[in-house]
């Protein structure tokens, strides 16, 4: 239902919703194989200029413009994300998506997050294994001009096409520790280009990763996909925002009906609909479309649209050392990483684990913030005058992150639902989480926060902090809308095509099965790749069959 009688734009193959890390990839490789794409973002694209990155007072930007946080934030193409959760989902809403402010950790599943179900007894066995995505992640990871070191016995057939980035003096002395005690560790793998490669320039190592790259080195589908794909004759639409997905008599989907800037409803029509805007974009689209058909909303027939929500709960543990460790320096961006504790073993109190990986610690507001975040009782003295300059002189230059990321297995009960009263700039509901940490995340994350701790201390730490869970969490949000080959139990297949809508396909982290500890984007990518290339393929044999 169109309300302002606009004409609908011209049918394309395929109308993708959202340009960010997987709208990117499914743009750049239909166009590349001759689909005539249209993508609708609801942002606008960056500016480079923009990102303060590189400014005095860049730090300063993490708490205003460039917050994670889109409630805070509030750009005009956010929408907020309400409701009473431990963990409130946040991204960021713009050409590139969440990789605007990504930190560019790149990491793989491992082979048995694809089988937690046979292996440890709980949640389910994704449709498809690890190999099933093995080609996929290497062609991601040219793509996305990915700088890391092969041979990680975790990963041994692993390459990526850029050395890796200097682990540096912060990198050293956590892996010493990790060393002393026989624990697993390798250096980072980052979507960060250690040297010119593609699209993207060498990065310069200034550690604000998080506030957007000013050097355009950090990948980002603004920068590795959308060249491309606008080249080969994509439509970008930005200011663009889905409201529903229009269906036709026989159920099948039309195409998107959109809002534009200017307040103007279109439809653009297309053979296929792709949602890719991520795990709480998409979910909340397919339940603003209701229809008589879908009363509870579109392809939600299982009735899990939007429930088993994971996001990775997250700590961190300050490390405080005597010796200089230049922790202002980046790339931000995992230094080292460690899968020693990511699988189940039999002498844990919970099942599945968490990866481990160093950060740098930042310039001298992030060392201060987070010396007052962790002696917030302390008082006025305890906190400012001599002690704020004692603790700058300590922790300034001298500390490192241990990043504690826990596996979140799926509950129903862990949901987004569209919030009843609160709404968008254009009136569309805003998203409300429903999410509670469970007791077996709460766990592997007290272990593997005491795992990192021995780790600092081994290492010679001479200070410790460990902050409690997250509450805006990490930016990953999994699970709404889930693979699998029964309809009664997820939202999509293995090819994720809706099961209840024949042209309708879901290509964002909504699709995990389970959430493994790894950060998801790679696996995001890699998937996204699987499918719109077996769509291309299938295009190929209805042609050469004519
Ligand atoms: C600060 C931060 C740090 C992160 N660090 C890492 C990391 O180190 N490693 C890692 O693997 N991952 C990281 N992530 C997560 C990563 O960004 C996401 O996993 C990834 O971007 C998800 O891709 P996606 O395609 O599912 O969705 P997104 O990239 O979020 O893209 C979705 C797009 O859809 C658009 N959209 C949504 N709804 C609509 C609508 N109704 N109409 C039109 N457009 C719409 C949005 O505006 C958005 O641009 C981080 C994220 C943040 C914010």
């Amino acid at each position: 239902m169109l309300g302002t009688g606009q004409p609908p734009d011209r049918p394309a193959d395929v109308v993708i919703i959202g340009a960010g890390a997987s709208g990117s990839v499914a743009a750049a490789a239909l166009t590349g194989a001759g689909f005539r794409v249209v993508c609708l973002e609801q942002g606008e694209w960056s500016d480079t200029a923009d990102y303060m990155s590189a400014e005095p007072e860049a730090e300063l930007a993490w708490h205003e413009k460039w917050n994670p946080n889109q409630n805070i934030r509030r750009n005009p193409a956010d929408y907020p994300v309400t409701g009473d959760a431990d963990i409130h989902p946040t991204m960021y809403n713009g050409v590139g998506g969440g990789l605007v402010q990504w930190a560019a950790m790149w990491q793989n599943l491992l082979p048995s997050d694809f089988r937690v179900r046979t292996l440890d007894g709980v949640a389910d066995d994704w449709p498809i294994g690890w190999n099933d995505l093995a080609p996929f992640y290497d062609r991601a990871a040219r793509d996305m001009s990915v700088s890391g070191l092969s041979g990680d016995p975790a990963f041994p057939e692993l390459a990526y096409p850029n050395p890796p980035m200097p682990i540096g003096r912060s990198g050293m002395a956590a892996a010493r520790g990790m060393d002393r005690l026989g624990w697993h560790w390798w250096p980072g793998v980052n979507a960060i280009a250690s040297r010119p490669h593609n699209n993207l320039n060498a990065c310069q190592r200034r550690g604000t990763c998080i506030i957007g790259c000013p050097e355009n080195a950090k990948a980002n589908g603004a920068l590795t996909h959308w060249p491309g794909a606008l080249e080969g004759g994509a439509r970008l639409i930005t200011g663009a925002r889905v409201r529903e997905i229009a269906l036709d008599r026989q159920g099948r989907a039309r195409g998107a009906v959109y809002i534009d800037r200017n307040g103007a409803e279109h439809l653009q029509e297309a053979g296929v609909v792709i949602l890719a805007a991520n795990g709480a974009g998409s979910a909340r689209l397919l339940l603003m479309s209701t229809s008589p058909q879908f009363p509870d909303g579109l392809a939600n027939s299982s009735g899990l649209v939007g429930r088993r929500l994971m996001q990775h709960p997250y700590r961190t543990v300050m490390v405080v050392m005597e010796e200089e460790l230049d922790s202002w320096e980046g790339p931000w961006g995992q230094r080292i990483y460690s899968l020693e504790f990511a699988e189940t073993r039999p002498e844990h109190d919970f099942v599945r684990g968490a990866k481990l990986h160093v950060c740098p610690h930042g310039g001298p507001m992030f060392a201060v913030y987070d010396h007052h975040n962790a002696h917030r009782d302390a008082g006025f003295d305890g906190l400012w005058g001599a002690e704020f300059h004692r603790a700058a002189d300590t922790v300034f230059g001298h500390a490192f992150t241990w990043g504690v990321q826990a596996e979140d297995l799926p509950e129903e009960s862990n949901r987004i639902i569209l919030d009843p009263e609160v709404t968008d700039s254009d009136g569309l509901p805003a998203v409300r989480a429903e999410y509670r940490v469970s007791e077996n995340s709460r766990r592997m994350l007290d272990f593997n926060a005491a795992r990192a701790v021995e780790a600092a201390e081994a290492a010679g730490a001479v200070e410790t902090s460990v902050s409690s869970i997250w509450p805006t969490g990490i930016s990953h949000i999994l699970g709404t809308t889930r693979m699998g080959d029964d309809s009664s139990s997820s939202v999509v297949d293995r090819w994720c095509r809706a099961h209840d809508v024949p042209n309708l396909y879901i290509v964002d982290g909504g699709v995990f099965v389970t959430a493994g500890s790894a950060n998801p984007t790679a696996t995001i990518m890699a998937n996204t790749l699987r499918v719109v290339e077996r769509m291309i393929e299938q295009r190929r044999h209805q042609e050469s069959a004519v």
